[in-house]
């Protein structure tokens, strides 16, 4: 028999980890068919509610149901990763709690791992029930990825998806703290399959990613998988160097043309404004890089773990 590990991020969840538990059991008569057995590993984010009594009711139940504890939120990439530390299987699965992730789609998923491929992945193809702005920005990030990073990272990707033990192992070995899983998962290669479905609104509780939560980790995909801002900064330089020997050119053929003394300070004003501004946002960029750099230097555990079962 072959296991497989269902990873499974939980952040004060209480309302969905049973009702997750009961839709995946649904997929019994399949995995008994496959001869699959099965572990679900429940990571615990540090929730404040009910979320550990909750997993430890499913556990009196059903032995195969872990739990990892963090000991403090440390965000759903830690989630994930110390899943994918746990996870005994031959194969791996990582979902959301909430059901955004139908379980029903796992046999679908698994005949592809079957048919020889290394990993499946799925991506919403709508984006029904999302506030407008938040699909808008999502698209634009997006689009913006694909421009300046190598890295594959696919639009209405989810982090809904199947593995062989080969490619966790492979995501095991990328030990960055900084972690941007959507993009690892490119970075790692390996040949995968992707399915589509239409987005499934969350079941219970609430979403538990705000607005600037979301446009945060955007940044952080942004500078873990692409230099380009870096870049940016060097092109503004080379940029406002070439304005000004145009200027200086300028300024010397008038003066000599017509004599004409250099005035206008309010204009010299605005310049100043203008480059002073560009030099601090391009200073900016490069000390957000730094102190990823610093973060990374420091080589502290992605997550404190405080009750495992
Ligand atoms: N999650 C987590 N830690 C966090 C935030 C979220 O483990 O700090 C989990 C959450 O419990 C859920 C999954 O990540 O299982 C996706 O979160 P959510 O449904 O709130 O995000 P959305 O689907 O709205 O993007
Ligand atoms: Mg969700």
């Amino acid at each position: 028999m072959k296991l497989l590990s269902v990873i499974v991020p939980c952040y004060n969840e209480e309302e969905t980890v049973a009702d997750f538990y009961a839709e995946l059991i649904k997929n019994k008569p399949f995995f008994e068919e496959k001869e699959l057995d099965y572990e679900i590993i429940y990571i615990d984010d540090g929730s404040k509610d009910g979320t550990v009594a909750e997993i430890k009711k499913l556990h009196e139940r059903d032995e195969r149901v872990h739990m990892v504890s963090f000991s403090r939120n440390f965000g759903k990439e830690a989630a994930m990763y110390a899943g994918f530390e746990q996870a005994k299987g031959e194969y791996v699965v990582t979902m959301d709690v909430d059901l955004q992730d139908p379980p029903s789609l796992l046999p679908e998923m698994f005949s592809h791992i079957e048919a020889g491929y290394d990993s499946v992945a799925t991506r919403r193809v709508s984006r029904k029930g999302e506030p407008p702005i938040r699909s808008f920005f999502a698209r634009l990030f997006y689009r913006l990825m694909h421009k300046i990073s190598k890295t594959e990272i696919v639009d209405g990707a989810r982090d809904y998806r199947l593995m062989t033990r080969q490619m966790v192992d492979a995501i095991l070995s990328v030990k960055e703290y900084n972690r941007f899983t959507k993009g690892i998962y490119g970075w790692v290669g390996f040949r995968t399959k992707w399915l589509e479905f239409e987005n499934v609104e969350r079941k219970k509780g609430e979403t538990k990613w705000s607005f600037w939560k979301l446009f945060a980790y955007s940044l952080e995909g942004i500078m873990a998988f692409s230099t380009a801002p870096l870049a940016f900064a060097s092109i503004m330089g080379i940029l406002f160097c070439a304005l000004a020997f145009v200027m200086i050119i300028v300024i010397i053929v008038k003066t000599l043309a017509f004599g004409d003394p250099t005035s206008g300070w309010p204009s010299m004003i605005c310049i100043l404004c203008l480059i002073s501004g560009v030099q601090l946002f391009c200073m900016g960029i490069i000390g957000q890089y730094l102190a990823k750099a610093y973060m990374e230097v420091k080589e502290r555990p992605i997550y404190i773990c405080k009750e495992k079962i």
